[in-house]
């Protein structure tokens, strides 16, 4: 292979140095283990993410809409979706970064985060990009003399720049725009000269291919006049090495010893294998593959053209004729281990996709709005360390070790376990060893009977709850299942000030409780601080909802079970699962003016029940031999209770005989499907529901967007639906056993929103 001879590049200025405006540490513990919702909370917490990026990342569907994808190619059909994760620990050139990666591949994500978590403790990395220049190419042929045209395309240099930089007034402005020209001359195949002009132009924030292209068909005519020749080519060159980015760390060997090895050990062994990278084109492309594993995922997520920064990658690595690594390990005078790349990063800041893609946009942010240059170190930083991540693995456990993992994620996923368990039931299933669908079931089973919420040392928190069979009926003294669901409400007390504020940061909610109110939220909250003697008390209640707003999912009393524990904790009222229950059943009652207590009550225990309230409100346990396969289905519209419950008390008054009737019948059905749910009889219980859902709609509190989400659901496999809570919009609840996606899939196809419990399988490398 030819070799790629370069003139060293002026060393761009990287203001990496800086911190992004307000943002904290990336360093944010447990963050694998949260829901998307809080992570995206816990990035926005700390000035990562703008409340306008996380309205878009929390909306329903992907953040590329069809009609801006429509204009961005041809001929579309839709949006194909890839995730988008975050690295953590990051620290390039002294500054804190949260990484976006776009990326299919499990592993690369954890693999950046845990190499980050282990840099940042001897400075994190030190990356720089030299100036941003982008070569045009104009091929003239036909040319006789090449030494002649050569020489007179380098006399007329002025005359060509001045005309490249007539076509961009603005890059001009900017303090870019064409720089030089170089000329080469080749041989064709059968010897006659080619003439290749090359332009070199400081194309500032942006790539630069369409600047390029377009001056050098600008300058092709001037090319043609000088030369004597015909112009063929004018376009840029991918080979860009002359934006070249650079990145080094330096990790202290004590940092690199786990799984028993010693640091020295895999510092050694990580620069052997480094070694063969240099020799070995089988190794190198493996080797600069993994590299690459970050580079393209950091770039996808900023909207960067990741095809040419491949192709310029694998040119680089073979500069010398010879395919090579990208980046090299070495044990330095102190016996720290050593890292260095160097590669080609030509990235943009505007243009291209960056603009129109929204999840670009954000990426960006998230970045803290780089510059292109502090963008390209930060790519190649990005780059070295998923080299180390997979390096440390290879030189020592292996990475089949990780697979493990992977496996038991697939076990999980094929076993049907749901959401709120995965994560949990993963990791006991690789410490029992035995990673087997049965072994998950059983994990889950034992799982599924309680839902307890995070709990953190500053806040409170309580799920929200589904209601299977008996809503309406449970309020005149019939009985009804209902489940928690892994939805919460969390809420933070804060002593001080001299009035109750109240903040929901969500909902863009902060304003000060009326002292004298005695309906509304605003009366619940005094009464609830009346009862526990705190009247008058100043404080800051920080609320903080993951439960959908009016579906019937149980957010009210969540809310007012996560303020009753946060008030005890605070203010030290020492207040039982019981007297939280009993507070939280008074707020129900000024919100909801008659209700049953079954919501307080779930998101008190946590587990699911059968509950009665004749007189006196009684519940037990249900036990689940098989954790039920749910999809709940959310209609556009809010299911108000308060109305829906008095609408049907206007109905029980105007004609109690019928509607007394409905009530024994859903009565009947309920008790009947306690039996179908402990033994796990799933089609029987389906009836049940369908039928439960006949006599609801009967009491007129179903809705056209409910029946048809329902019809939906029946339609793509689910043995029974029917709305759940109080109707009159919110939601419905589908039991599914082995249709979970599909049912879900299809609501949302339908433009709805579902709770699919169910997992798509993730896979290994
Ligand atoms: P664009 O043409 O989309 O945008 C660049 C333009 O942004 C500049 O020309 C400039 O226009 C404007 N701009 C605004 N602010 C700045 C700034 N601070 N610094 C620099 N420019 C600024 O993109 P590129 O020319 O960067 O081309 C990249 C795209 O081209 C990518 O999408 C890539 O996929 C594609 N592409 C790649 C090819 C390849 O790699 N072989 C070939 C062809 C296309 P103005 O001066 O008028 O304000």
């Amino acid at each position: 292979m030819a070799s790629i001879s370069k003139s060293k590049p002026a060393r761009r200025q990287c203001n990496a140095s800086l911190p992004a405006p307000g943002a904290g540490s990336s360093r944010i513990p447990n963050f694998f283990r949260m829901s998307v919702t809080e992570r995206i909370d816990a990035l926005h917490s700390r000035g990562y993410l703008s409340s306008e990026d996380v309205s878009m990342l929390n909306g329903a569907g992907p953040t590329l809409r069809l009609p801006i994808a429509d204009k961005m190619i041809e001929n579309v059909l839709g949006v194909f979706g890839l995730p988008l994760g975050v690295a953590l620990n990051f620290m390039v050139n002294g500054r804190d970064y949260v990484v976006p990666l776009v990326v299919e591949e499990a592993s690369i994500v954890a693999g950046l985060s845990g190499v980050g978590r282990i840099t940042r403790l001897s400075g994190g990395f030190s990356a720089h990009a030299t100036e941003s220049i982008l070569i045009g190419q104009v091929q003239a042929t036909g040319i006789t003399n090449s030494a002649r045209a050569k020489s007179a395309l380098l006399d007329r240099r002025e005359d060509l720049l001045a005309l490249a930089n007539s076509l961009h007034p603005n890059m001009v402005e900017r303090g870019g725009g064409a720089r030089d020209v170089e000329v080469h001359v080749h041989a064709g195949p059968t010897g006659e000269p080619m003439v290749v002009l090359h332009l070199l132009v400081d194309t500032q924030e942006a790539m630069g291919a369409n600047l390029v292209n377009s001056m050098c068909e600008g300058i092709a005519p001037l090319v043609e006049s000088i030369t004597g020749g015909e112009v063929l080519l004018r376009i840029l060159s991918n080979l860009t090495d002359r934006s070249l980015a650079t990145a080094t760390v330096r990790i202290p060997h004590q940092n690199l010893a786990g799984k028993g090895y010693s640091g020295e050990q895999v510092r050694d062994r990580i620069v052997q294998a480094s070694d063969l990278a240099q020799v070995d084109p089988y190794r190198a492309t493996t080797h600069n593959k993994g590299i690459m594993n970050g580079v393209d995922a950091l770039a996808l997520a900023t909207g960067n053209d990741w095809r040419a920064i491949e192709a310029a990658a694998h040119a680089y690595a073979a500069r010398d004729g010879r395919y090579r690594a990208l980046s090299n390990w070495t044990r330095n005078a102190d016996g720290d281990l050593v890292g260095k790349i160097e590669m080609p990063m030509k990235v943009g800041t505007v243009g291209g996709a960056v603009k129109n893609n929204p999840a670009a946009r954000i990426s960006n942010r998230l970045l803290g709005s780089p510059t292109a240059a502090d963008l390209a170190g930060l790519i190649a930083a990005v780059g070295l360390a998923q080299n180390l991540a997979a390096l440390r693995a290879l030189a020592t456990y292996g990475i089949q070790q990780g697979h493990m993992t992977l496996h038991a994620r697939s076990v999980a996923t094929s076993a049907g376990v749901q959401d709120a368990q995965f994560e949990a039931v993963v990791e006991r299933l690789i410490e029992s060893g035995e990673i087997k669908e049965w072994k998950a079931k059983e994990i889950e089973r034992d799982l599924s009977r309680t839902i307890s919420m995070p709990e953190r040392a500053d806040c409170s928190s309580a799920c929200g709850k589904v209601i299977l069979l008996g809503e309406h009926a449970v309020v005149y003294g019939k009985p009804a299942i209902g489940l928690p669901v892994p939805l919460s409400v969390e809420a933070s007390v804060r002593k001080g000030g001299d009035r109750v504020r109240v903040l929901v940061s969500q909902w863009g909610l902060d304003r000060q409780v009326d002292p004298a109110a005695t309906d509304g939220f605003d009366g619940a909250v005094n009464a609830m601080l009346e009862s526990v003697d705190l009247r008058g008390v100043g404080m800051t209640l920080e609320v903080n909802p993951h439960i959908p707003r009016s579906m019937g999912l149980g957010g009210s009393a969540a809310l007012a079970v996560a303020v009753a524990r946060d008030l005890s904790r605070e203010f030290g009222l020492g207040l039982d699962d019981e007297a939280v229950n009993g507070l939280a059943f008074e707020w129900e009652k000024m919100s909801h003016g008659t209700p049953s207590g079954i919501d307080n009550t779930i998101s008190v225990v946590g587990k699911p029940i059968v509950f009665e309230n004749d007189g006196k409100a009684v519940f037990r346990e249900l036990y689940l031999p098989e954790p039920l396969p749910l999809v709940l289905g959310f209609t556009s519209r809010a299911g108000l209770t308060a109305r829906a419950v008095a609408q049907v008390r206007a109905a029980w008054k105007a004609n109690p005989a019928h509607v007394e009737a409905l009530f024994d019948q859903i009565a009947q059905l309920t008790r009947s499907g306690v039996k179908a749910v402990e033994a796990a009889r799933f089609d029987e219980l389906g009836r049940h529901m369908n039928l439960c859902h006949g006599y609801l709609n009967a009491l007129g509190v179903s809705t056209p967007d409910l029946e048809q989400l329902i019809q939906i659901a029946r339609d793509n496999g689910a043995v029974g639906a029917k709305l759940t809570g109080s109707g009159g919009g919110g939601s419905v609840v589908a039991l599914c056993p082995g249709t979970q996606d599909r049912v879900a899939a299809a609501m949302e196809n339908a433009g709805y929103q579902s709770l699919n419990l169910h997992r798509t399988p993730n896979r290994s490398e």
